[in-house]
């Protein structure tokens, strides 16, 4: 049995028994897994996690499952690097990037989540799994989806990039493009959800789905030596990953792995669509849903789940928002590519050209120890940086065709 006591209404505070909810029936607020700390805190030590398999349920007593996992067993635990290239770059003595492009089956953190929802949803009996999906959520329930023998169903906006849409049919789901952006697919799905019996994995499994989302921050705080950063820069689009990362950390202060917490916690988004970071920063609580216009599509969500909850979490860590235009976001991804060698998806790129800002913004102190969630692979959204690139020198199989592109490389022109 796992240390799961049931689900929690995030409003009213009315407890639940587990089952496949996630709103309150009284008050329609969202639903949270609850855990027996006091047990957990016997259980899981450092020592305990250290000695097991380098994969995100490493730290499966903090995760709502009551058997063994049946999926992501090849997810999680991914390098946190220690990014001296870029910190030089930007000024800072210690920076770290939190590498989510690489470790994961499907490039993405989403192999977090979804190995968490894929594992809920054999307990409870089902044989579908769905979701609605800005394009990593697709591939990750596809593939694990797959591994684990489930019919799947998976919705997506018709406007996503061709790759992204390749990456998921590759798996062989039930791929439905919508026509209709993000949020559309979203309200399509929840009314699909109360008519069809499936694991909707990001609306009826929600409340165990994102607590795979923690793990990322466990690991970025076992990699920093137990420790938890200064400053933590967070790309959102529902504001789930957020929010779940500052529970990690409260989590793991709760059953004394570590002792301090002083993380700011910052939220990056696309000025294109930035419903989070545009409130924080007009200092209200009161999410404005917009129509997403980025290329930073798997952020592109106009009416966030959890923004509201994103927001109390900065002003609890005492972090603020950012958000940043196409060009700087394409600017970060080749930045991040040039000094540390990560092909980042846009999302990635958000990330980084936030954390520039905040930098030199001064928001976040150059002797401050920061680390930068980078989510998912640049392979994943490479139609983003068409005509960003400089071009190949076009040459003739003949030495002396390449001496005379290696004389125009050493004048610097193409
Ligand atoms: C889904 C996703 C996020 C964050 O999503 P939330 O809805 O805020 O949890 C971040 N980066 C990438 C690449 C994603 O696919």
């Amino acid at each position: 049995m796992g240390y799961v006591r049931g689900l929690k209404c995030r409003e009213c505070g009315r407890e639940y028994p587990v089952s496949p909810i996630y709103v309150c029936e009284f008050c329609f607020g969202p639903l949270e897994v609850i855990y027996d700390y006091k047990s957990i805190k016997k259980a899981l030590t450092r020592k305990v996690i250290e000695k097991r398999e380098k994969s995100l349920w490493r730290y499966k007593e903090l995760l709502p499952i009551d058997g063994a996992p049946l999926a992501g067993l090849n997810s999680g635990y991914t390098p946190l690097l220690k990014a001296d290239n870029l910190a030089k770059e930007l000024g800072v003595k210690e920076l770290y990037i939190k590498d989510d492009t690489v470790a994961h089956p499907t490039l993405s953190f989403k192999d977090r989540v979804v190995a968490v929802a894929i594992t809920k949803a054999r307990e409870f009996g089902f044989d579908t799994v769905a979701c609605a999906s800005t394009g990593n959520l697709a591939h990750s329930v596809s593939a694990h989806g797959a591994k684990a023998g489930f019919n799947r169903f998976i919705f997506i906006p018709a406007t996503l990039e061709a790759s992204k849409i390749v990456a998921s049919l590759i798996y062989e789901p039930n791929l439905i493009a919508v026509d209709g952006n993000y949020d559309e697919v979203n309200r399509l799905c929840s009314e699909i959800a109360n008519k069809y019996k499936w694991a909707f994995v990001n609306i009826n499994i929600r409340p165990f789905y994102a607590e795979g989302s923690k793990t990322h921050g466990f690991e970025i705080v076992e990699q920093l030596g137990w420790n938890a950063p200064d400053n933590v820069v967070i790309p959102s689009a529902s504001g789930s990953l957020l929010t779940k990362i500052w529970k990690s950390f409260k989590e793991f202060k709760e059953i004394g792995i570590i002792k301090e917490l002083k993380t700011r916690v910052f939220a990056a988004q696309a000025t294109g669509c930035s419903p989070i970071t545009t409130a924080i920063k007009q200092g209200t609580d009161v999410i404005r849903p917009v129509k997403p216009n980025t290329i930073a599509k798997s952020l592109a969500i106009g009416n966030p789940a959890d923004g509201y909850y994103a927001i109390q979490v900065v002003a609890e860590a005492g972090g603020t928002g950012e958000d940043v235009s196409d060009q700087e976001i394409i600017d970060g991804i080749k930045l991040l590519a040039r000094t540390e060698g990560i092909f980042a998806e846009t999302a990635g790129g958000v990330t980084v050209a936030v954390t520039k800002k905040l930098i030199d913004s001064g928001k976040i102190g150059r002797d401050e120890i920061t680390v930068i969630c980078v989510t998912g692979n640049g392979l994943k959204t490479q139609e983003a940086l068409t005509g960003h690139t400089v071009s190949p020198y076009f040459i003739k199989p003949h030495i002396s065709s390449f001496e005379e592109a290696l004389d125009k490389m050493k004048r610097g022109d193409q």
